[in-house]
Parts: structure tokens; sequence; C-alpha cells
């Protein structure tokens, strides 16, 4: 999705001022197609206009799912003048550790654009847990309640879960309810008036001459009161 993001901000960077210009009859727009797929086949995106595209991507979601009063302010959440995204400043500045783990960049837990980051980082971490997912995610981004969101993208969400981690979650099959019984199971009757039968074997027997000789079973099953006979 990036990347697409970044042909469409090149794209649009190219094309805007001659779109303007343009009169829509057929020739231009012939012209255009042409001039569309040429640029089309020589872009390569570059690793700023990668990032450009994920900034540009993430800020949209911030817009669309800003946080609240108190969230803002439990997290200490500021607008990064440099990006011109909401970054999360703790108080690790003085840490040894890397510049976007010490100032996250904010992820509103509603927004897809999470769902997205959670499973892409939950299949780079080889399915662990929520915890360690939850750690790898916190070097880049901060989602407010992080496990549970975690949890509800790999696990409960339907749309978004992992199959291979959610099978252990899964409830066993549930057998139909059972039909009532057949009247000649549930009235009293002779016995053996209505019989079950069924064969087992063979079996490796000796005749009266000692020789092995292979034998079969008849169980007669009284359907009412459960007697057997063999
Ligand atoms: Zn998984």
């Amino acid at each position: 999705m990036v990347r697409t993001v970044g042909y469409i901000l090149r794209l649009t960077t190219k094309f805007r001022p001659t779109f303007s210009e343009l009169t829509p009859t057929e020739e231009l727009k012939l012209h255009n197609r042409n001039k569309f797929l040429n640029f089309m086949r020589s872009i390569t995106l570059s690793i700023q206009d990668l990032q450009i595209a994920h900034d540009a991507i993430i800020r949209q979601e911030q817009c669309r799912h800003p946080p609240s009063l108190r969230c803002a302010k439990d997290l200490n959440i500021k607008f990064d003048v440099k990006t011109k995204l909401l970054r999360c400043f703790g108080r690790y500045e003085r840490s040894a550790i890397e510049q976007e783990a010490i100032n996250p960049i904010y992820l509103p837990p509603d927004s897809w654009i999470t769902s997205l980051i959670v499973s892409e980082t939950h299949l780079k971490v080889l399915h662990a847990g929520p915890t360690i997912t939850l750690a790898t995610i916190r070097q880049k981004y901060w989602i407010p309640q992080g496990k549970t969101i975690i949890r509800k993208v790999t696990i409960y969400n339907k749309q978004t879960r992992c199959y291979k981690c959610c099978r252990p979650h899964v409830k066993p099959y549930t057998a139909p309810p059972e039909p009532p019984l057949p009247s000649f199971r549930s009235n009293a009757l002779q016995v053996f008036e209505n019989t079950g039968l069924d064969y087992f074997g063979p079996l490796k027997t000796r005749n009266s001459s000692n020789e092995i000789m292979k034998s079969y079973g008849v169980i007669f099953d009284c359907l009412t009161y459960r007697a057997i006979k063999l």
C-alpha cells in the first residue's frame, strides 16, 4: 500500500499542471494515456518517496481518528513539525535507543491502518504472542491499549485474525440436539421383540481338532431393554 501511495504521489506531482491545461478531446486523452504509461514504466520509487507516502497515510488516519484529550494528556502527544505527524513524547529522551522509539508515532486504535501494521508485525515476528508483537511495534509506533488491540486483530476479529494463532481459541464442534426416541424404544414390549444386529470378527479360534480357524460373532441387542445376546 505504501508503494501504491508513493506512485500516486509521484504521479500527481508530475501530472497536476499538465492535466489542468488539457481539454477533454480524444486526441489529448490518447496522448495523455501514452504519457502516463511511459511515466509509469520509467518511475522508480526512492526510500524518500516511500517515507513520504508512509507519512501521508499515517497523517490521514491521525486526522480521521484524532486522540481524545485524556489520551493526548496521558501519552503526552505532540505535533511533530518535521514530519507533520502526532508523536508520543515520553520520558526516554536521554535514552540511547533509536529516535523513532523515543518519540513513537501515535497510531489510532480504531484505524484499519493500525490493523494492517499489527498483522504485518505479527508475521514479521513469526506469529509471536501479543507481548513480543507489541514490543516490536513500539520501536516505531504507539498504540493505546496495545495488547488488547493486538489480541483483537490477530485472534478475535474474523476479518483480520491470523488462522494459525486463533486455532487454539476455536470452540469445538457441538453435536446437534438429539431427536426423541422412537416408540419401539420407549414403550414396554417383550424382550428382543425389536432387535438390533451387529457382526464382529474374524477371531482366531481352535476347533475340536485343535486347528486354528476364523470365527465370526453376532450381537443381538434388544432395543427396548438393552439386553444383549451373543
Ligand atoms: Zn499468527
